[in-house]
């Protein structure tokens, strides 16, 4: 990557003129958590950075909850997305890959991708659910995001790594000088020691996550070790909901009261009984602990077969949403050991 320097006296100045009469997205701490808002350009007193991922994951804002698509795609206004993290962006490449790259464009995502940038910087801090270095992942972004910024003495570095991340640099960068080997070697020292900050919470929290998890996970496990560990979900969905790669969806068609037909496309959740339920009551999946297990699989066995990885990122978002106190790390290491 070839990484830039932004002097700290340049840095408002950059923020302003990148997002000049767009929507702009940041990060605003509201009662000791993090959410993505949108902000009024006028009111950003600084670069706009969490020190982790928001609550909000950027699926929240380019797969909407809820939304009519039975009719027009409506023109949607250009978006900057600050704060993005690195455990956002595998799961923006999912998103990418099922609504942009078959054989099918889906144009509702598709206009409001290609108009939204989308910038990212490295994580500074932990949250004790983060767990992104256990699944191949890196508390500081590398690719997926247009513009990648991390903090060094007296400002910023910043890479682009899409085209457009390119071109805003080319029209937006007039006040970046190449960065020096000492501030690349101080943004290393950073990266290396927020990486060990994350092993360091998961030893203190004594989760040690195997490597094996596709392998583990596909062993064939006496159902009762599922049905303990399913025993507190309610099945609320706010595991799906949350997590920045979940992207099942069910489409609801409706009167309106003027006589006009609607369809609703809405976010769906495999935690749900309904879930699987087919016309006739017939479901594949009706036990709770299936589907508990159906979700890990497609997280870390389907992709990991298809040599994809992993399709979680460790953003932790599904532990701290969890009504039952579900940790899927801890469920992981339950099996593991069983
Ligand atoms: S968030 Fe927890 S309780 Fe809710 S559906 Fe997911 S696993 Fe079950
Ligand atoms: S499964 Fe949980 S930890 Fe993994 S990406 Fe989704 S919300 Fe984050």
């Amino acid at each position: 990557m070839n990484w830039l320097f932004l002097h700290s006296n340049q840095i408002l100045t950059f923020v302003k003129s990148i997002t000049d009469g767009k929507l702009l997205i940041v990060p605003v701490l509201i009662e000791g958590s993090w959410h993505l808002q949108a902000q009024n350009p006028d009111s950003i007193n600084e670069f706009p950075n969490s020190p982790f991922r928001a609550t909000e994951s950027l699926k929240t804002f380019l797969f909407i909850p809820a939304e009519s698509v039975g009719g027009e795609i409506p023109s949607e206004k250009e978006t900057v997305i600050f704060g993005a993290k690195s455990c956002d962006l595998p799961a923006l490449q999912i998103l990418d890959k099922l609504f942009l790259e078959g054989a099918f464009e889906e144009p509702f995502y598709s206009e409001r991708r290609k108009k939204t940038i989308i910038i990212a910087e490295d994580c500074s801090d932990c949250l004790p659910s983060c767990f992104c270095v256990a699944v191949g992942n890196t508390p500081y972004p590398e690719n997926t995001a247009d513009l990648i910024f991390s903090d060094v003495e007296g400002g910023k570095l910043v890479a682009a790594a899409t085209e457009r991340g390119e071109e805003l640099l080319k029209k937006h960068g007039g006040s970046f000088s190449a960065a020096t080997e000492l501030q690349l070697s101080e943004q290393k020292e950073k990266r290396n020691a927020i990486k060990e900050k994350v092993k360091i919470s998961l030893q203190e929290q004594k989760i040690e996550i195997p490597e094996n998890i596709a392998e583990i996970l596909q062993k064939k496990w006496p159902d009762k070790i599922w049905e303990k560990i399913a025993e507190t979900c309610v099945e609320c969905g706010a595991c799906n909901f949350v997590c920045p790669g979940c992207h099942c969806f069910s489409l609801t068609d409706e009167l309106t009261s003027e006589g006009k037909a609607l369809r609703t496309r809405v976010w769906d959740a495999c935690l749900s009984e309904n879930f699987t339920r087919v016309a006739g009551g017939a479901n594949p999946n009706k036990k709770r602990e299936v589907r508990l297990r159906h979700r890990l699989e497609r997280k870390f066995i389907a992709p990991y077969e298809a040599e994809e990885g992993y399709a979680c990122s460790g953003c932790g978002r599904c532990i701290d949403a969890c009504i039952g106190k579900l940790d899927m790390r801890k469920i992981i290491q339950e099996v593991a050991n069983a």
